[in-house]
């Protein structure tokens, strides 16, 4: 009898394993491969599924027509690797699918148009017309130079460059011998510090306030863990040069999944795909990996006990937490071991902090935001494909101009990201997404929204987006009926369950180094517990978090540090995830 692998969890991580399992050798003739998915993807094109795969990745086209234009209501972009930097593990298999000759760059703009504070700046005018943030010498400056200059203070200079030094700095990094504060020492363990903590201390209010409104992306300046913020921070900016496939980034995962089966069909695996199935509950009897599994319809109601050899959970926190509650109460028998509710290995999840965030998407009929009074910088420097983004201390937040992306559609519609919002923001709009007449009829831990294909927007979304969409693009509320009302409106909600956060940051005082390494494997952390290969992989608990390259390597080096398998990353600068001492 073969060996079979069990994967929970068909997101980039869950298939990335499938495939490397398949095409590095590991599973032969005679082994299986299960990928349980709680969604509904639609690998084989539309019809087979509700959305385009895959987890966190949801290319969706207007009306879900593949003729017509689409905008990335999840992930949408990656960092090409170079020789030295970007991603490697991403560029890699974008090249082993074949998919190489579809990457197009996604460009950002480098003079976003920003509306902060009621005004309307475009960022290379800044030196001219100040930012309205009472931070003198840095609102004269992008505030990507505040968070650099906030990072070098923390890591000191020159900071550490390479992914090795920079784990060195996560694992002991102290805070440099010129560190000017009354609260934090020189000699500081920097990953016991919150990032906002030292920002504050260093920037104070305002300077704070300038970076969170005008670096787009709230999640950053949470207050997480000091030393990753630093290195995170200084390397993203807008203006940023990021690649994409051409036809939408779920691309790579739907041919992922097709290149599985075919590779498993050719080698005489057996590959199989239960979607619409949820992981429910685990647990170790004897040192054997027992679970059971839940339908979508039915998703606390656990099936017969299974057993697997090989159990990958490729799932983000708030799943490995939905897990561990219903195991809780699963009423298991004397004597088993109730792994994922061990306190070290809760301790060990708390690990990361979960960053809620919100995606709303509008088609129009016109590019009416290139007429507009302040219209954002669409051909910045000359370079094609520039999305953007304009940036706000609105609701909004950050908005992303997707245009005619059609395949050549006689009759096209322009996409806009009208809103790309995280952290407390989420909120603002999911009391929107029930119409202003609703009552909510479904409690918000059991609103699995985001498992389906975007939800279609009501009017009251909709007028509020446009609101505010006038107040950035033309200045005055008011003309907010100057814009086209949108042909087609949806919006993806990643607070909600399974994902509970579109992405993670890590915790201050863990040490981040440990926690990756030895959250893979759970039984590892539990005194007494046998090894069990039962192996937690995902963007969360790694060196690249927010990113699919995250998911990747963590996958990978589970492949490679457990199972044996020769990794395909030059992964002599580049450790997959963090090795510290
Ligand atoms: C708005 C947004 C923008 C982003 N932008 C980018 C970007 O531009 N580039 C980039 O690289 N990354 C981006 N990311 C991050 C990227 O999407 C994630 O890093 C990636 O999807 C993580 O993959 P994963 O496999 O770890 O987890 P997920 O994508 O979360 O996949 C987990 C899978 O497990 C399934 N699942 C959950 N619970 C269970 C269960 N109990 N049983 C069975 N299945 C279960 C889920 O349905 C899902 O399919 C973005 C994310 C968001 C939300």
């Amino acid at each position: 009898m073969g060996t079979a692998y069990t994967i929970f969890g068909a997101g980039p991580a869950g298939l990335y394993t499938a495939w490397r399992l398949v095409t590095g050798g590991k599973a032969v003739a005679g082994d299986s491969i299960e990928l349980i998915e709680w969604g509904d993807y639609a690998f084989d094109g539309p019809g087979s599924g509700t959305r385009l795969p895959a987890g966190r990745i949801v290319t969706h086209f207007c009306d879900d027509d593949p003729t017509q234009s689409y905008i990335e209501a999840g992930g949408m972009r990656f960092i090409e690797w170079d020789g030295t930097q970007g991603h490697q593990l991403v560029t890699l298999t974008i090249n082993l699918l074949g998919l190489g000759g579809s990457v197009v760059p996604f460009n950002t703009t480098t003079d976003p148009l920003l509306y902060l504070r009621g005004e309307h700046i475009y960022q290379k005018n800044l030196a001219t017309q100040n930012a309205p943030y009472n931070t003198p010498g840095n609102n004269a400056a992008p505030a990507a130079t505040l968070f650099a200059n906030i990072s070098n203070l923390i890591t000191g200079v020159p900071a550490p460059s390479t992914r090795t030094a920079q784990c060195q700095f996560y694992g002991d990094g102290t805070l440099p011998s010129t560190f000017n504060s009354f609260v934090y020492a020189p000699g500081s363990t920097a990953g016991n510090i919150g990032y906002w903590n030292i920002f504050y201390d260093q920037a104070g209010n305002e300077g704070y306030e300038y970076a969170s409104d005008a670096g787009g992306y709230t999640s950053n300046v949470i207050n997480w863990n000091a030393a990753n913020a630093a290195v995170y921070n200084s390397e993203f900016a807008p203006g940023g040069q990021f690649k994409t496939v051409q036809g939408g980034y779920s691309q790579v995962f739907v041919q992922l999944f097709q290149q599985t089966r075919a590779a498993a069909q050719a080698a005489g695996v057996d590959f199989s795909l239960q979607a619409n199935t949820r992981l429910h509950s685990v647990w170790l009897a004897d040192g054997v990996i027992n679970y059971r599994l839940a339908s979508a319809a039915d998703p606390f109601k656990g099936g017969p006990t299974l057993t697997t050899p090989n159990a990958f959970l490729a799932m983000p926190p708030a799943s490995l937490d939905l897990v561990a509650e219903a195991t809780r109460y699963a009423d298991l028998p004397d004597g088993t071991l109730d792994i994922m509710n061990q306190r070290p290995v809760q301790l060990y999840m708390d690990g990361v902090i979960r960053q809620p965030s919100m995606r709303v998407m509008l088609f129009f009929d016109s590019p009416w935001w290139e007429t507009c009074p302040y219209p954002p910088d669409l051909t910045s420097d000359g370079l094609p494909n520039t999305f953007g983004p304009t940036i706000t201390d609105l609701p909004l937040r950050q908005v992303y101009y997707f245009g005619n992306n059609s395949d050549g559609n006689p009759n096209p519609v322009y996409g806009v990201l009208a809103s790309y919002d995280d952290m407390q923001y989420v909120q603002f709009w999911q009391e929107l997404e029930l119409h202003v007449d609703e009552r909510r009829t479904i409690p918000l831990e059991e609103d699995y929204q985001v498992l389906h294909k975007p939800a279609t927007a009501n009017e009251t979304m909709i007028k509020m987006v446009l609101l505010e969409l006038a107040k950035v693009h033309y200045g005055d509320p008011n003309d907010a009926y100057k814009i086209p009302y949108p042909v087609s409106a949806v919006y993806n909600d990643f607070s909600f369950n399974p994902f509970g956060a579109g992405y993670h940051a890590w915790a201050a005082h863990y040490d981040i180094c440990d926690v990756m390494q030895r959250i893979r494997q759970p039984t590892g952390l539990v005194d007494g517990a046998p090894a069990a290969n039962l192996f937690i992989i995902g963007e969360a608990y790694s060196n690249d978090q927010a990113w699919v390259e995250g998911a990747f390597c963590t996958a990978e080096s589970v492949l490679v540090d457990y199972y044996g398998m020769t990794t395909i990353a030059d992964t002599t600068n580049y450790p997959l995830i963090c090795a510290c001492a």
